[in-house]
């Protein structure tokens, strides 16, 4: 396999130096960091360096981004781990945060002290704040940024990520994976060589990553992960044992245990025995036993993910070096045991393990814009594997999981039916074999395949991710080189032109948006049916046919054409069934017909 040099030369010729940042979007933390001749600056949501991914809405509606909710504050936090989810999906989540969701813009809203906002308004007022602090603080305006996304995202949950940043007039250099940004932290700086894991254990999320090193090429041999794993879920279980255990705080409010849960897990680090706490006049006492009984399920699981991505990378475990520590919850004492004693391999935890993702990206976006003479070589790779459905709800595996990016793969596939004229594309993403079982990235429809039998066209699928693992895809039809409309939209999440609507706060309505899109579905059934006729006719129709029959089957025909041009969907819905009723007697002949050859060519006996 090749190396892709993807740092991009940039015009390196002026001297005049961009302003660019690294993002960490955390699900919990959020850091905005420039990197310059080897200093970091984290720029400061008030004192702190380190800024909470919450908004809060105190009850006169004030909104608030980066700061720890007052009292009497409403917040919304992990928004992270809603992003680029379906409705559906977004629903079911919500109730372990006790949210409320409604609907605003046809897209599911968070609804509180009355005002609502989608996933993607709360992500991008986010964004506007950390691009603010850093330019108030910079004093110049921001050229651009590196933005870190989770491994484990998918194509829509990028998307989504890129989109609001968007919204936020922020120009993203690239979307870069957490663990590799890490890895470029401290790659750049220790200059190590050899095969190291990356384990992320944050908020939200948890990422591991098989890398190795060589002399400043970062190669990403394997990553697994799960994206709803992480100090939240410790954060559950503390809370379950303490409303257990603890009569007096059964009946406290989730978010309240949640808010004590967290407190107690962090004080275990300095103090490691035991902790006492007084929580809400309970004393409440934990030690490190039971402290580590409690939160094993999710540590256990995150173990198991290390080891699944070591097999998947074909290292063997004396090969890995290091671990290198990423997220707060990495500072929990049993994870670097337990990772000791299974590795057999010291960990890294040199780097802050808040900063360390944050310090990747910056390094990467001072090298992107052009402002460092530093090289570096970047391979990543896709977390899932993506195909498209075929025959019998199953999934057709394109590009495997773990192929470096950016790259190009084809595939070439055939008709199912006699004279199909079109055909539907659903791109999909993940392992399963059914594709019920994996996650709709989106369809896309290849028309106009002139009538061949079944096996006879060619349809070359291409698959194109770039470097921000973002992917495009074509359908071509070989023989007569129809294309399919080339990028596939999402099925739920924004496209690049909802977000340019968005910007230019065009004010097209929701109920012009849906008509626009029923006449254009109503437009391809009229062409659908016309291009089918017209074939018919054609071929048997002066046989089956008398003069005054085909002449009225031809004016209702000419009729729907011209409506066709015309920006009525009743219309043309309506012409399409007056056409239908006309030629329905001319169908059954041409059926008949059909039976009649088959019979007659093969004999009876055949067909009995
Ligand atoms: P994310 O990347 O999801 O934003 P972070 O890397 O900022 O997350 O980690 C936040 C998580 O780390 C929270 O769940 C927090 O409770 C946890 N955390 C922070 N410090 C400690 C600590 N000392 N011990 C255990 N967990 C911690
Ligand atoms: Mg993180």
């Amino acid at each position: 396999m090749s190396l892709m040099q993807i740092s991009d030369p940039l015009d390196k010729s002026t001297n005049e130096k961009k302003f660019v940042v690294g993002i960490d979007f955390g699900t919990t933390n959020s850091l905005v960091t420039k990197y310059s001749e080897g200093n970091f600056n984290f720029f400061k949501s008030g004192s702190e360096e380190i800024i909470p991914t919450i908004i809060s809405i105190s009850s006169n509606n004030e909104l608030s981004i980066g700061k720890k909710p007052t009292k009497n504050s409403l917040e919304i936090s992990s928004v992270k781990r809603f992003i680029g989810l379906s409705d559906e999906e977004q629903k079911i989540l919500s109730k372990k945060y006790n949210y409320n969701l409604t609907i605003k813009d046809n897209m599911t809203a968070f609804e509180f002290h009355g005002n609502k906002f989608s996933i993607i308004d709360i992500s991008s007022k986010i964004f506007e704040y950390l691009k603010e602090i850093a330019e108030n603080q910079e004093n110049k305006q921001l050229y651009g940024a590196v933005i870190t996304v989770p491994a484990y995202f998918n194509d829509t949950q990028r998307q989504a990520v890129k989109n609001a940043a968007l919204l936020a007039d922020i120009k993203v250099l690239r979307l870069i994976n957490e663990p590799t940004s890490a890895a470029i932290a401290y790659g750049l700086e220790s200059k190590n060589q050899g095969k190291y894991i990356v384990y992320d254990l944050g908020g939200g999320t948890f990422d591991v990553s098989v890398l190795s090193l060589e002399k400043g090429i970062f190669r990403v041999l394997s990553t697994d992960g799960d994206t709803m794993l992480g100090g939240d879920d410790i954060d559950f279980l503390i809370s379950e044992w303490l409303s257990k255990k603890y009569d007096e705080l059964a009946n406290l409010s989730r978010s309240k245990l949640k808010q004590y849960s967290k407190l107690l897990k962090e004080k275990f680090n300095e103090s490691s025995h035991q902790v006492i706490e007084n929580i809400e006049g309970c004393k409440v006492t934990i030690d490190i036993k039971e402290f580590d009984k409690i939160i094993s399920p999710v540590i256990d699981k995150t173990i198991k993910i290390v080891q699944s991505a070591i097999l998947e990378s074909k290292v063997s475990i004396s090969e890995i070096e290091s671990v290198i520590l990423v997220g707060g919850s990495s500072r929990i004492s049993m994870i670097k045991r337990l990772l000791k004693n299974k590795l057999n391999c010291n960990v890294l935890d040199d780097i802050d393990p808040d900063k360390v993702v944050a310090q990747g990206a910056a390094i990467q976006a001072e090298i992107l814009s052009g402002n460092t003479k530093e090289d570096i070589l970047l391979l990543d790779v896709l977390p899932l594997s993506l195909g498209i459905e075929t025959m019998g709800d199953l999934s057709e595996k394109i590009i495997p999981r773990n192929t470096s990016i950016p790259i190009t793969a084809k595939k070439t596939f055939t008709t199912f039916k006699d004279g199909q004229s079109k055909l539907l594309v659903h791109v999909i993403q993940g392992e399963r074999e059914l594709v019920s079982d994996c996650k709709s990235l989106g369809k896309i429809i290849l028309e106009n395949i002139p009538p061949m039998i079944s096996g006879m066209p060619r349809i070359e699928v291409e698959f194109q991710i770039d470097a921000d693992g973002i992917l495009s895809v074509t359908a071509t039809e070989l023989n007569s080189q129809s294309r399919a409309t080339t990028t596939i939209k999402p099925t739920f999440g924004l496209s690049e032109e909802d977000i340019s609507n968005m910007i230019s706060e065009a004010n097209e309505t929701a109920d012009e948006d849906k008509n626009a899109r029923r006449l254009n579905e109503s437009k391809i059934e009229a062409k659908r049916v016309i291009y089918a006729l017209e074939q018919a006719l054609s071929s048997d129709g002066n046989d089956l046919l008398s003069e005054s029959e085909y002449n009225d089957i031809v004016t209702e025909l000419d009729h729907l054409k011209s409506l066709v041009k015309s920006d009525n969907y009743e219309q043309i819905d309506n012409q399409i069934k007056n056409l239908e009723d006309k030629s329905e007697f001319y169908v059954e002949r041409r059926m008949n017909k059909s039976i009649n050859s088959l019979i007659t060519g093969r004999g009876v006996d055949d067909v009995l």
